[in-house]
């Protein structure tokens, strides 16, 4: 590699921070800096110290044709069950008070070492999603599970979140409803079988918020196609929902697939997916209208009700309340994203 391309200094592994950092060393040395240099050697978060994102694996098992993130981070790599939760504890004991488990596939937890039994605290613990949110859930903070792929497994931690052990909240990313385009996409689950477990987990727990994320204009997608996403869309009644527009990255195979849908169609189908997703949003948040939630305070006026992840989601905005709290808030009024009120 290095022969082939001189300018490169030195090459690592992926997440080889380590690595990266010796090489950076050998090869510019620090300068002093008084600031930087009191720096603790286990790091500075970056978030704000009241929430802190958890990543419990890296890599992913799956292909999906629109995806290049397992040609560059590889195949699924589970962290220990024991490393997970020791740092989780510690940053709940370093005042943290929202956790949000990150991973590229959340629900493949422990899939590579076929669930392994591991150790915390000098408990037995196994390596699976279920085990890590019951271990979560035992901190007494807010838990939000993000990236969780729409396996028949999530069924397992819906009567958690119904029981209070976790959030009640699913950032599941199903990206189509035609099952022509989810063949395609290399994705699994039929919309009617998505269809019908969202209404299950509804059942066994009806204050659950779930978002997804959705491409619209992928290649081949017929506007009947579309259509079907659009009619999905009014079925599921999703709490929070992104859409992006194809995009061809370079590397992805679905670029090779036949009848691409030109941009300006895309971005079309982008806009009226949006358009008719904000009409679902806004009657969901007007819902909410009258009722006093718990808001976790993010900046001064700021907050977000557990029905929010921080950045993507909605606020609550109100007068009050300290930084970093929780505190209860009414809801007087709502728009499309937002909810306004006053501390209860
Ligand atoms: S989209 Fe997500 S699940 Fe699919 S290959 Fe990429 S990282 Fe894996």
């Amino acid at each position: 590699m290095q022969a082939a391309h001189p300018s490169v200094l030195a090459v690592t592994g992926p997440h080889d921070t380590d690595g990266v950092m010796q090489a950076v060393h050998q090869h510019l040395k620090k300068p002093h800096d008084p600031f930087t240099d009191l720096v603790p050697p286990q790091g500075v978060k970056l978030t704000p110290k009241h929430y802190a994102y958890l990543k419990i694996s890296e890599g992913c098992n799956h292909r999906c044709s629109f995806c290049i993130i397992p040609s560059m981070r590889g195949d699924l790599v589970s962290r220990p069950i024991g490393e997970v939760m020791n740092e989780a504890h510690n940053l709940v004991g370093a005042g943290v008070k929202e956790l949000l488990v990150i991973s590229q596939d959340t629900s493949a937890y422990g899939v590579d070492v076929k669930y392994r039994t591991g150790f915390w605290q000098g408990r037995p613990l196994k390596t699976r999603m279920k085990a890590l949110c019951e271990a979560l859930g035992t901190l007494g903070v807010w838990v939000r599970l993000h990236y969780v792929y729409p396996y028949p497994s999530v069924d397992e931690v819906i009567p958690l979140m119904a029981g209070g052990g976790i959030l009640p909240y699913l950032d599941i990313p199903f990206q189509h409803a035609s099952p022509r385009i989810l063949r395609l996409m290399k994705r699994p689950a039929a919309a009617e079988k998505v269809l019908a477990r969202i209404r299950a987990w509804r059942a066994m727990c009806p204050e659950l918020t779930i978002r997804s994320t959705f491409i619209a204009g992928f290649p081949g997608e017929t506007e009947a196609e579309f259509e079907e996403l659009l009619a999905f869309l009014d079925e599921a009644q999703l709490d929070r929902v992104g859409c992006f527009a194809y995009s061809p990255v370079e590397g992805a195979k679905a670029n090779a697939l036949p009848d691409p849908v030109p941009e300006a169609v895309r971005e079309d189908r982008r806009r009226r997916f949006m358009e008719r997703q904000a009409k679902i949003s806004a009657a969901k948040l007007k819902a909410k209208v009258g009722k006093t939630l718990q808001v976790l305070m993010d900046a001064p006026g700021v907050g977000r009700t557990m029905a929010d992840a921080p950045e993507i989601d909605g606020t609550v905005r109100f007068r009050g309340g300290k930084v970093g709290e929780f505190c209860m808030v009414t809801i007087a009024r709502s728009d499309e994203h937002d909810l306004y009120g006053r501390l209860a």
